[in-house]
């Protein structure tokens, strides 16, 4: 199969990031050639991600499923299918496909993307995309929706403006099988593609200026700069912004304020923790595309034994070695969620909740605070701390 196409400044995936900070193509530009535009958290979700997406295209290009293909490959696949078709056939009865792993050009200069499938009926065009991993993506993000699908939808309508002539309702849907049972869906119209345009025309156009603005959030998830993007690594690696350790004797006011310093000290170590995920990734990517690290190397995690032979196999040997069954391959209770799935719901008598410890977590009260704010206010509540001893 041929590789997906994914363009640099703008593509689907890239879409929602473009809008939200701009600043993120110029920061992407300044990474050597040959790191990845986004970042693949997880190379072998991603893989299997992409074995998916071949699978299904060999399956509508010759009416079948490749019989030698992995079970639960197999078993992903059938069910993105369903439920795409599930949601195709009550919007769009009787639609039939246009195009699989469609070459899409966006009217931006040099962007354009790859459309899983488009489906056509009488005044309908329908768009799916196959999502594999277990990172949930929504249709709507708040009131508008999914950016990827709309860019999709755009490259469309700018290659293939004929379709778009007697059809004016959007189905776009995404089909993630480990995530969910039904197809994430959302219908719209030529007024939102409209919308879209201008914002992400309006986004590109920021993109482009000699300042961008940087807006960090959510979207820097799979951003490949956020290595070196200066809204991770600017204050986070300051540490001279801790300015010194709290004092010794705390008093009335200085537990109020020493308990401020913990809290913002826990933003800031979030916001290190959320940078340096994003790290490793990119060192491994490095190395593994044949580049050095000085000082660093990738090796083979310590290896853990397993079975060599089918477990019936290994089982029956060893009874047959004198072994009883219940020495070699216990029987073990199912847990109360796996036994809830297939039984469908156990007596609560059954049932107790133990917590197995104490984790410390925000309480949602914090006001997301930006990291340089943060790193003042660590500053001022230590300065504060240190007036009072
Ligand atoms: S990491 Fe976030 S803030 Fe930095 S360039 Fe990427 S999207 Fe923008």
């Amino acid at each position: 199969m041929a590789p997906r196409g994914h363009s640099f400044a703008v593509g689907g995936s890239s879409a929602d990031r473009l809008l939200k900070c701009p600043a993120n193509v110029v920061e992407r530009l300044k990474l050597p050639p040959g790191v990845a535009t986004d970042v693949a958290f997880a190379r072998e979700a991603a893989e299997e991600g992409s074995r998916c997406h071949d699978l299904m295209e060999q399956w509508f290009v010759t009416g079948v499923l490749p019989a030698d293909a992995p079970p639960d490959e197999r078993a992903q696949v059938e069910k993105a299918y369903d439920m795409a078709m599930a949601t195709f056939d009550r919007y769009m009865p009787g639609a039939e496909i246009f195009g699989v792993e469609l070459e899409v050009t966006s009217f931006l200069p040099g962007c354009f993307g790859t459309t899983d499938l488009v489906m056509l009926s009488p005044g309908w065009i329908g768009l799916g995309d196959w999502k594999f991993g277990g990172w949930f993506v929504p249709a709507l993000y708040g009131n508008a929706a999914n950016p990827q699908l709309l860019f999709y939808l755009s490259a469309l309508r700018v290659t293939y403006p004929g379709l778009f002539k007697d059809r004016d309702k959007f189905l776009l849907l995404i089909s993630q099988p480990k995530c969910v049972d039904e197809a994430e869906h959302v219908v719209v119209g030529v007024a939102e593609l409209d919308a879209f345009d201008r914002q992400i025309e309006a986004a590109f156009v920021e993109a482009m200026n000699p300042n961008p603005t940087y807006s960090k959030g959510d979207h820097c998830a799979f951003c490949a700069a956020k290595v070196i993007c200066p809204k991770w690594t600017g204050p986070a690696l300051d540490f001279s912004r801790l300015n010194g350790a709290p004092p010794r004797l705390p008093g009335a006011k200085k537990m109020k304020a020493y308990g401020e310093w913990l809290g913002t000290a826990l933003t800031l170590l979030a916001d290190i923790n959320a940078w340096a995920k994003s790290v490793e990734p990119a060192a491994h990517e490095w190395i593994q595309s044949g580049q050095t690290i000085p000082g660093w190397k990738t090796e083979p995690k310590r290896a853990t034994r397993k079975w060599a032979l089918p477990e019936d196999e290994i089982r029956d040997a060893m009874i047959g070695k004198g072994y009883s069954l219940d020495a070699v391959a216990p029987r073990v209770l199912r847990s109360v969620a796996q036994l809830e799935k297939i039984v469908g719901g156990v007596p609560p008598a059954f049932i107790k909740s133990e917590s197995s410890g104490i984790n410390l977590v925000p309480d949602g009260k914090p006001p997301a605070v930006p990291l340089a704010e943060q790193a003042d206010r660590l500053t001022a509540a230590t300065a504060a701390l240190k007036k009072e001893t």
